[in-house]
């Protein structure tokens, strides 16, 4: 339905970009992400993405996992922000391959060893390891995975909310 769509607006000269990127799903869809923590099985995933939580909507998914476990990047793509935040704790921003999608993954116990801004990843690649930092509970250890459409401008810290319990729980 989607390729027909964008078929004719192919053929009708028109140019499909909405202030709002509304694509996300489907670009998501099209890569070949891996769970983002070590030893999980796609059946043991909670869609969480809709809970409500102190201060919004989720927009996530909480992985709960022993605190140490290797957190390995979902996808190819850029590490463009390591950051401190107050809720989400040691934090990481990932950017794909395109630039369209933004991987953010919180309250990790620590980074990996030789993390830079800027540095390419490869997707399964070690990024850190869950932990409990910012507000998580210290009793539930687990990795806040979100994704984000970013708009044109590639902030980091600004895009739209994409669920990517679909795409996780389909992996083999
Ligand atoms: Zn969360």
């Amino acid at each position: 339905m989607r390729a027909a769509a964008a078929l004719l607006l192919a053929a009708s000269g028109a140019t499909a970009q909405p202030a709002v990127p509304e694509d996300g799903p489907a670009l998501l869809d099209a890569r070949p992400l891996a769970m983002p923590v070590e030893g999980v099985r796609p059946q043991a995933l909670h869609d969480t993405f809709a809970d409500g939580r102190a201060g919004g909507p989720h927009e996530a998914l909480d992985i709960l996992a022993p605190r140490g476990t290797p957190v390995r990047a979902v996808d190819d793509g850029r590490l463009v922000k390591l950051f401190h935040s107050v809720p989400g704790g040691i934090t990481l921003y990932q950017f794909d391959p395109s630039g369209r999608l933004a991987y953010y993954y919180a309250h990790l116990d620590r980074y990996a060893d030789g993390l830079r801004e800027g540095m390419a990843l490869k997707r399964g690649d070690v990024v850190g390891y869950v932990g409990s930092t910012g507000n998580a509970s210290p009793d539930a250890p687990h990795l806040h995975f979100a994704v984000f459409r970013l708009g044109q401008e590639q902030r980091w810290w600004q895009g739209t909310a994409i669920n990517p319990y679909p795409a996780l729980r389909r992996l083999p």
